[in-house]
Order: C-alpha cells, then sequence, then structure tokens
C-alpha cells in the first residue's frame, strides 16, 4: 500500500511504501470517514466480497463511518457488499455512492415510501434525461468503430452499454464478462484511452471517464468521484481532511484519480488482499 497526505499537506508529501519493508505506517490512521473504492479494491471485478472482507468491513464500521463509491449501479452495491455483511454489522455507518458519485444512498429505518423495497434511501441523483442517454449512446457506437476497439457484431457477456440512472456505461466484452478475460483486453489502458479521447470529442457536455478493465463511464460534467466525496463530506458536516480514500486505481487516468482534486488523504492498494491488511492496519490504531 502506498499512503498520501491529502491536498492541503502535499508540499510535504511523503510517499510510504512500507508495507512490503515490514515498517509501521505511522501516516495509516483511523479517521472519521473511509472511502473505498470496490472493484479491485474491496472485491474482484462485480464479485462479492470474501467472507474475511466483509467480517473487517463490519468491525471497521462499528469504529468509524464508511463509504463505498463505484461505477457500478446501487444493485451491483447491494450484492457484493451489503448481502455479504454480518447482520449486525453497523449499516447506519454505511454510505453508498453509486455510478461513480452520481447518486448517494444512506441506509434508513422504517422507511416504506422507499420504492426499492429496501432500507436505503436515495439521498441525491444527477440524473441523465433519455434523450441525453440516446446522445451518450449512439457516441459510443461511433466511438467504438472509429477506434476500432469494440466490434458490436461479435457476441458479448451481456449488454454492452448499460444506462445507470446517473451513468451511461460502455463495456467493451458486455457487462458479465469472464475476469480473466477482461484483463486481457486492455492491459495497458490504450484502448481505454482511445475510446475515451473519441467519446470525450463528442460528448463535451458530459464527464467521460475509464471505468473498470474494458469499461469507460460517461456523467453529467464534472460529476465524478471527487463530486460524490464533497457532497458527502457536505452531508455528515466533515472536512475533507477528516477522510481517508482506499482504491486501487489512483495513478494517471485510473478511475480514483479523481479524488486527488479533494484534501482526502488516500491510500493506494494493489489488491483486495491489500486492503484488507490496510483495514487491519487501521483498526490496530483505533
Ligand atoms: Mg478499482
Amino acid at each position: 500500500m502506498v499512503v498520501r497526505l491529502g491536498l492541503a499537506a502535499r508540499s510535504a508529501t511523503i510517499f510510504w511504501n512500507c508495507w512490503r519493508a515490514g515498517f509501521e505506517i505511522s501516516l495509516l490512521t483511523m479517521k472519521k470517514l473511509i472511502i473505498f473504492d470496490l472493484d479491485g479494491t474491496l472485491a474482484e471485478s462485480k464479485q462479492p466480497l470474501t467472507d474475511e472482507m466483509a467480517l473487517f468491513l463490519a468491525k471497521l464500521l462499528a469504529h468509524t463511518r464508511v463509504a463505498v463509491i463505484s461505477g457500478g449501479a446501487l444493485s451491483q452495491f447491494l450484492k457484493q457488499v451489503v448481502s455479504k455483511l454480518p447482520v449486525n454489522a453497523n449499516l447506519a455507518h454505511l454510505s453508498l455512492l453509486p455510478t461513480s458519485g452520481a447518486a448517494l444512498y444512506e441506509f434508513q429505518h422504517d422507511d416504506p415510501s422507499n420504492p426499492l423495497g429496501t432500507s436505503w434511501k436515495k439521498i441525491y441523483e444527477e440524473r441523465l434525461s433519455e434523450k441525453e442517454k440516446d446522445t451518450i449512446e449512439s457516441a459510443m457506437t461511433i466511438a467504438a468503430k472509429e477506434t476500432g476497439t469494440i466490434d458490436f457484431k461479435a457476441p458479448s457477456w451481456g449488454e454492452r452499454i448499460e444506462y445507470r440512472g446517473g451513468q451511461v456505461t460502455l463495456s467493451a466484452l458486455g457487462q458479465e464478462a469472464p475476469i480473466a478475460l477482461k484483463k486481457a483486453w486492455d492491459p495497458d489502458h490504450a484502448k481505454r484511452h482511445a475510446l475515451q479521447a473519441s467519446l470525450a470529442e463528442r460528448l463535451s457536455k458530459f464527464s467521460v471517464g475509464i471505468g473498470g478493465a474494458t469499461s469507460i463511464d460517461v456523467t453529467k460534467k464534472g460529476i465524478d468521484k471527487a463530486y460524490g466525496i464533497r457532497k458527502l463530506c457536505e452531508l455528515l458536516h466533515l472536512t475533507e481532511s477528516d477522510a481517508l480514500y482506499i482504491g486501487d486505481e489512483l495513478g494517471k487516468g485510473g478511475n480514483d484519480e479523481a479524488v486527488y482534486k479533494t484534501e482526502v488523504a488516500t491510500c493506494v492498494v494493489e489488491n483486495p488482499a491489500d486492503t484488507l491488511r490496510t483495514i487491519k492496519t487501521l483498526l490496530t490504531s483505533a
């Protein structure tokens, strides 16, 4: 893991890559809010949390507030994260930010008006209209053809274009493609960068970002993980420096990069096993 101070302290930034060297990571201390990316951080792409991860996430929820922010829809968060948590997990401490921060959900007891039939209440959603969705979909089709990256006539694993309310996602191989194929599709990011550049040119009124290993996410202009984190801190009456963000794609062009626009401290992890070690370290400092 690599821990980095928030923006305000960045002039004195110290990079710590001490885990493998066996040193204590003194920068990694418990915060009032711990924010996680989902795929590649808490779980493998679109897979549920492991039992051990679910257990330690519940331990973290007993100590502090936790948020999960990722490109998936709310249903994906419920399936991958919430359904795996132990029954006694403190869900009142958990915030869910699907579609890269275009929406925020909080757990609410006894909310019969909730149309989802669950206890998760929508706090906001920067929803794309049907017309905007159509504009984005046709741009995606053209960009895929122009860049030669996706052949829409070839079979796919599920839908290639998915409308998730606040976001439209283009998945090169389809939403349900096997992880091994996803990882092998664009290891150097070249195809996604080509798609992103082509789409950004066509969709100047929207934000176009790299999503997962095979996907591009389009949201309203200015909607990204930084936006979601700012809205969440506002809601919780916390300053951004009260929060720590943990993600696997904080590098240039990665889908966590927008987080650097905020004041939150960051911690880069390599995979869910690294995240688990990070949570255990946080708990020892609590
Ligand atoms: Mg990730």
